[in-house]
């Protein structure tokens, strides 16, 4: 089967697109025609959240194989932070396609691997010297990070917090929260994961000063500081539903890590590279991780994570051990570091407090008039919305996931991508391009407010 159905004159191609606009049913018959191909060669373990095919993207608009286009709330699960196609990211990219495609940094390296970890060491907090590896996705970033920390440590525990998320291979499906879908039927996992208690404000209803203690006690009796090489924690937790800590919970962590000589390592592969309107979350909790992972957002879109990290700890491994035959790709280095360029010739960081504001005013708008919205939180372009069971938003907070999964499906037959997430299920969350425009944001909340009518 080489026949492909993926150009349409019909929409212009050549003009990038700019506004939600729905010509079909949703998805169009494009699109089901290539789900039909799909479903006889590709398994059903990869799942698509929205079978729509896409046929190309600018800023924060997605087009459809059909012409349709969708408001993206999504950004990839926040990987085009910058906006799709951003042109010097594309050029950086195709420069690079001319000069060479691969060489492999562990045989002859090149410049723009050794820029990027330049550019990692210069935007992650903290006022030393630091070294990076860059390897090829979240996961791997996660699965290095605990490689390094337990060879500095020489010890062989990982602490992990409640509802977090880390990765689809073998060490990190044992340091989800969730077992099902990332770990069902896949054992045995890797072992010497322990699962802390986290903050969860909504839930919890603690203060940061006790989350923390609940935290470290929990670790004192079931691992103990002297066996545990790593704790990992996402600063803004992604798929458990963006939850942000309470003040004072993840320094008090920092603080017994460096006390009891635990590495304390930030998962910022979701929060990271400007979503949240610093370069990374940790900024916004005065955290100085000693390890920090970033993946999704530092290449716009091409394949490209690293551990950044304290040089002594980052020395700790042997040479060798470190690597792989694609991480720091000279293309995914290239536009990574159009990237950091772009953020700063554009002031980019500015635009996540403005589109903060604009989603949670319209958001509390909704809430307003209808009361299983629970809980409105997140920081810069990464906020959410738990939702529910009517009128228990301030007594048991029961779960409403059917309500996400009904809103999402409305919200995308009408043009809008909105991604879900929660432990539960039950959160809605918005992670745009900093690219959004405000028209962009109050539409897509219109269609989710018509959503919300409809429930
Ligand atoms: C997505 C994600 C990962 C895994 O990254 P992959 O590139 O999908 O392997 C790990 N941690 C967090 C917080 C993530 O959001």
């Amino acid at each position: 089967m080489t026949d492909t159905v993926l150009a349409d004159t019909s929409t212009a191609p050549s003009e990038p697109p700019r506004e939600r606009r729905i010509v079909t049913a949703i998805p169009g018959p494009k699109s089901q025609e290539l789900h039909a191909r799909r479903l006889k060669v590709v398994p059903p373990g990869v799942h698509s959240v929205l079978p729509v095919y896409i046929e190309s993207a600018h800023d924060a608009i997605l087009r459809d194989v059909d012409g349709n286009q969708f408001i993206d709330l999504g950004a990839g699960i926040g990987v085009t932070t910058v906006g799709h196609t951003q042109g010097p990211v594309v050029e950086a990219a195709k420069d690079q396609l001319d000069k060479f495609l691969h060489t492999l940094f562990t045989i002859t390296p090149y410049e723009s691997y050794v820029r990027v970890a330049e550019l990692l060491a210069e935007h992650t907090p903290g006022d030393f010297e630091k070294r990076s590896v860059l390897v090829n996705s979240g996961a791997e970033a996660v699965e290095n990070g605990v490689k390094i920390a337990r060879k500095y440590t020489g010890r062989r525990a990982v602490a992990v917090l409640e509802h977090a998320y880390h990765g689809r291979t073998n060490l990190t499906m044992a340091m989800n929260f969730k077992a099902a879908p990332y770990a069902t039927g896949f054992g045995p996992l890797a072992g010497d994961v322990f699962h802390a208690p986290s903050s969860y404000p909504f839930h919890d209803g603690l203060s940061g000063a006790e989350a923390a203690a609940r935290t470290i006690s929990y670790l004192e009796k079931h691992v103990g500081a002297s066996d545990l090489a790593a704790l990992v924690v996402e600063p803004i937790q992604g798929e458990g539903g963006f939850m942000v800590p309470a003040e004072g919970y993840l320094p008090a962590l920092q603080e017994w890590a460096s006390a009891n000589g635990v590495v304390f390592i930030a998962d910022e592969i979701q929060s990271g590279m400007g979503r949240t309107g610093a370069y990374f979350a940790s900024e916004h909790f005065g955290l100085v991780p000693d390890l920090l992972l970033s993946a999704k957002g530092i290449a716009g879109g091409l394949p490209l994570a690293a551990v950044t990290g304290r040089a002594e700890i980052m020395d700790a491994a042997q040479p060798g051990g470190l690597g792989g035959t694609f991480g720091g790709n000279p293309v995914a280095a290239a536009a990574s570091v159009a990237v950091f360029d772009l953020i700063e010739r554009d002031g980019l960081l500015a635009n996540a407090a403005r589109i903060e504001k604009r989603l949670k005013a319209g958001l509390s708008a909704i809430a307003e008039r209808f009361d299983i919205i629970g809980d409105i939180r997140g920081i810069g372009a990464m906020v959410a919305i738990e939702l529910v069971q009517p009128g228990t938003a301030s007594t048991t907070k029961a779960p409403n996931a059917a309500a996400v999964g009904a809103l999402a499906a409305y919200a995308a037959e009408n043009g809008v991508l909105i991604l879900t997430a929660g432990t539960y299920g039950n959160v809605l969350r918005f992670l745009p391009s900093l690219a959004i425009t405000d028209e962009q944001i109050d539409d897509a909340l219109g269609v989710l407010a018509d959503g919300f009518a409809a429930l």
